[in-house]
């Protein structure tokens, strides 16, 4: 068997191409959806995802703005600046690249963006939302595997899905998100003990670990859509992902490749999010 591959990036040319539309649409009635990064810093990573960002923003017809810090910002000056954006009209999402310098607590940062200006959907009224099962800001990369099995007709309802990796941003929520549409979800992670009893029984498998050749053609189960949400830079500067992917391939009935597959979907989500939060649509606007 050779898997039918996942194509992340055409997937996400294809929303922007619809959110475009929505925005020209929201444009001709006044409201030019808008939104804010802060940058703190300089590190490399962190800046060119917020170019990336900027980019995808302004394919779309969204307008953006970057607000960069320096890396000695103290804790309160970000979250005075976070306040100043809650209350500006005209900014409908805020969104704080991380990681942060190690003097400021991210959490604190977190929790205070209005949870209506959320787009990043990291606030724990955003998450508990989730949790509920309520209309709120879906983390982005999450959001963005779920776009990717739903938009490739693969069934959830009934399938048992299996979770490697527990982080706030993506383990973590993927599960809860693949719960909510009726998958029987397992969570991996470090302490697992005999990981492969566990991926080799997966319906569909994420994996979300941050290591190359991390799963293997011996960890998938025939016939299983299997997930890569790493992102690794080998020696020679190539990314990578975190599956084995020409050897999974050919077990897999779907695989997503690392590049091209879950890392477009998750800027695309960040600008549905912003579309959303412009639109007032979330529950956290009442
Ligand atoms: P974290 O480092 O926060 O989490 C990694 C998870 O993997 C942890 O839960 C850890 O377990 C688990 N883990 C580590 N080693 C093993 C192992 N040997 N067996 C089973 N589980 C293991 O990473 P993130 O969740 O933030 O990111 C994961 C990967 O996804 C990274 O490569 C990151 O770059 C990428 N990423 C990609 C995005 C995209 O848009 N494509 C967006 C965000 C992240 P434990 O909790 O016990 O430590």
């Amino acid at each position: 068997m050779s898997a039918d591959i996942i194509k992340g990036k055409e997937l996400a040319h294809k929303l922007k191409e619809e959110m475009s539309k929505e925005v020209l649409f929201l444009k001709e009635q006044g409201l030019v959806p808008h939104l804010t990064v802060i940058l703190i810093g300089d590190n490399p990573a962190s800046k060119s995802y917020v170019n990336g960002k900027k980019k995808a923003s302004g394919e779309t017809g969204i307008s953006s703005d970057v607000i960069e810090m320096g890396v000695s910002t103290s804790e309160k000056e970000l979250l005075m600046k976070i306040q100043e954006l809650n209350n500006d009209p005209s900014v409908h999402g805020i969104l704080v690249q991380l990681p942060l310098p190690e003097h400021i607590d991210e959490q604190h940062v977190i929790e205070a963006i209005s949870p209506a200006k959320d787009v990043d959907g990291f606030h724990p009224i955003n998450i508990g939302r989730m949790i509920t099962g309520e209309d709120t800001f879906l983390p982005c990369t999450p959001y963005g595997i779920l776009t990717m099995l739903k938009s490739y007709d693969i069934t959830i309802e009934g399938k048992h899905a299996v979770v490697i990796g527990r982080s706030n941003i993506v383990g973590k929520p993927i599960g809860q998100l693949l719960l909510n549409e009726n998958a029987t979800v397992t969570y991996c992670h470090s302490k697992t003990t005999n990981l492969i009893d566990f991926t080799s029984k997966a319906d569909i498998l994420i994996v979300a670990v941050g290591r190359p050749n991390a799963i293997r053609e011996e960890h998938i189960k025939d016939g299983a859509a299997v997930i890569d949400v790493g992102i690794n830079r080998l020696e020679d500067g190539s990314l990578t992902g975190d599956v084995d992917f020409d050897a999974v391939s050919e077990k897999a009935s779907y695989i997503s490749p690392v590049p091209r597959g879950v890392g477009p979907m998750t800027i695309t989500m960040l600008l549905q999010n912003t579309i959303k939060a412009a639109k007032g649509l979330s529950k956290s606007e009442r």
